[in-house]
């Protein structure tokens, strides 16, 4: 309920950010969406929020390595962390994105929590293994939305969530809750809102 309420109101995208100095002003809190690229990060970005297209519309190619701010409601920020673990991105672009996302991490006093979309087909791969560890260094505390379970069945869910429960052990800031989330049914969406919602 609450979370329907947050949502209820104006989502609108804010910039896109691409060196430190220029984040919106630290005056509500936030939470930020990482994922590897085609996780299914847009997706859930615009389920969550009721809109079609908000975040595809912000992720065209050119802008791909900006954080993208979207104002909800007046009352919280969210997010969008650029999609990483791309194979054919140059090496300076992820340096640069890599060292954006650090200054980010460390320095956000309003970043309520990070969450972390992890394939429920794939589970977790040697890069957000990376950003788990980043978050961690950055006492940023962090949450696993497992996306697409749409795409799989219940036995191959299990796996999945066994690797992602044994992993997130060696991970202090690790939210012990895992997130089961299908944008395309629609599963955990709500749940995942009110989660949002609880954070103002
Ligand atoms: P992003 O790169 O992380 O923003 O990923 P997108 O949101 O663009 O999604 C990548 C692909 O996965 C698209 O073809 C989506 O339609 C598909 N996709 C995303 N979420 C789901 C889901 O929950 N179920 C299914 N079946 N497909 C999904």
């Amino acid at each position: 309920e609450a979370g329907r309420k947050l949502f209820a109101g104006d989502v609108d995208f804010v910039k896109g950010v691409v060196a430190i100095s220029g984040l919106p002003p630290a005056d509500r809190i936030e939470v930020c969406f990482a994922g590897r690229s085609n996780v299914g990060k847009s997706s859930l970005i615009n389920a969550l929020t009721g809109r079609k297209s908000l975040a595809r519309t912000s992720n065209t190619p050119g802008r791909t390595q900006e954080i993208n701010y979207f104002d909800v409601g007046g009352q919280l920020f969210l997010v969008d962390l650029p999609g990483y673990g791309y194979a054919e991105a140059p090496v300076n672009i992820v340096k640069q994105w890599q060292a954006l996302l650090k200054a980010y991490l460390s320095g956000r006093v309003t970043l309520r929590r990070a969450f972390v979309l992890i394939d429920m087909r794939h589970g977790i791969k040697a890069v957000d293994a990376e950003i788990m560890d980043l978050l961690n260094k950055s006492a940023v505390t962090f949450q696993v939305v497992l996306t697409k379970a749409d795409k799989i069945s219940k036995t191959e869910q299990e796996r999945t969530l066994k690797q992602v429960r044994e992993t997130l052990q060696k991970h202090p800031a690790a939210f012990p809750e895992i997130l089961v989330t299908s944008s395309e049914k629609g599963d955990g969406v709500a749940t995942l809102r009110a989660l949002i919602a609880t954070m103002q």
